[in-house]
Parts: structure tokens; C-alpha cells; sequence
């Protein structure tokens, strides 16, 4: 698949499966349930993978939300300044919720994206993410949860597109050159 396409592999299916296994225990200990179930807000697209195979690990009921939103900028680094093209479906007023993202660059987004949900009232907010790149620590955000922290590299697979290329990729990994200039 994708012949060629990819320069190196940065994370196999294997090491993302046993992260995944690690979060989902670090999360069910942090969230015991009892209550309302915990809501997932996956941000769409990229955060799909990550969010269905977390969901399934966690040892705890979870609810699955999902929004979608786009920031302006250039289409490989964002401005801060988002639009949401998708809402979540309910009212998370009162309820234990993550975030679930699939990677923190510049973390401008999540930024927003914390204030915007902290304003309905959550009963706690937290974050997710399966990749952090070195540049998100400029902004503060707090993220509770870092499966992979990654150098700062373009990165596709597992969810990340270039182009909304190769986010069906079982692993994540860099892209050659040639994809960006051809
Ligand atoms: P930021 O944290 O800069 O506001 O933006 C995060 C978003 O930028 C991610 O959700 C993702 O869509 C995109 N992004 C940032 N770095 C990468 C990367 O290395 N690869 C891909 N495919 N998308 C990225
Ligand atoms: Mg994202
Ligand atoms: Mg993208």
C-alpha cells in the first residue's frame, strides 16, 4: 500500500496497540465510573482510529461525541482562530469528558477547543493525545494524557492524512519527499 510513499516508520501497530493497552488502564484507574458514563469527544478526522480502538480498551462505559472543526491557517499549521463544522450531538453540562485527539503541534486548537467545551460546564475536562510534538509546549495547555511524544516531523497513518491520504494506515509514519513536490 501507498508503494514507496513512506520514508520511515515511527511508530509500529504493535507499539500503538501497547500504548494504547497502557492509556486505557491509566484512564479506567483515573475515571471508576458509578456515575454518568465518561464522554469521549473525538475531533474529527484524525482522532477515529485512536478514539475506536481506546474506546474498546477502556475497562470503564464510555459515550462517544464527536466534532468536527477547522482552523484557519495554512493546511499543514493552524492559526488559533477555529470555526466548528460539527458539533457534539449532546449536552455535556455536568459530565466527566476527554478529549481525544490524535496529535498536538502547535496546540492552538486544543486551546480553543478546551475554553469552548470548559463553557458548557463539564463536570471535568481533560485531554488525550496519542501524539505531542515539541512545539506544544509554547502554549499552555494541560493534557493530561500523552501516548507518543514525536520530533517535530510531518507525520501521516493511523488517522493523519496528508491530503486526506494514508489515514488508513495501520502504523504512523514519515512521508518521502517526493509526495509533497510530485
Ligand atoms: P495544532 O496543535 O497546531 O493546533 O494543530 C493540530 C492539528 O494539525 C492536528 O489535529 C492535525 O490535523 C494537524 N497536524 C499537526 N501536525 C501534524 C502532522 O505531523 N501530520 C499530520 N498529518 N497532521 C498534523
Ligand atoms: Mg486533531
Ligand atoms: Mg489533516
Amino acid at each position: 500500500m501507498y508503494d514507496g510513499d513512506i520514508a520511515s516508520v515511527l511508530i509500529t501497530e504493535d507499539q500503538i496497540n501497547e500504548k494504547i493497552a497502557e492509556l486505557a488502564k491509566q484512564v479506567g484507574g483515573d475515571y471508576p465510573g458509578g456515575g454518568a458514563d465518561l464522554v469521549l469527544v473525538g475531533v474529527l478526522k484524525g482522532a477515529v482510529m485512536f478514539m475506536t480502538d481506546l474506546a474498546r480498551a477502556l475497562p470503564v462505559p464510555v459515550q462517544l461525541e464527536f466534532m468536527a472543526v477547522t482552523s484557519y491557517g495554512s493546511a499543514t499549521s493552524s492559526s488559533g482562530v477555529v470555526r466548528i463544522l460539527k458539533d457534539l450531538d449532546r449536552d455535556i453540562a455536568g459530565r466527566d469528558v476527554l478529549i481525544v485527539e490524535d496529535i498536538i503541534d502547535s496546540g492552538l486548537t486544543l486551546s480553543w477547543l478546551l475554553k469552548n467545551l470548559a463553557s458548557r460546564g463539564p463536570r471535568s475536562l481533560e485531554v488525550c493525545t496519542l501524539l505531542r510534538k515539541p512545539d506544544a509546549v509554547k502554549v499552555d495547555v494541560p493534557v493530561r494524557y500523552v501516548g507518543f511524544e514525536i520530533p517535530n516531523e510531518f507525520v501521516v497513518g493511523y488517522g493523519l492524512d496528508f491530503a486526506e491520504r494514508y489515514r488508513d494506515l495501520p502504523y504512523i509514519g514519515t512521508l518521502d519527499p517526493r509526495v509533497y513536490t510530485s
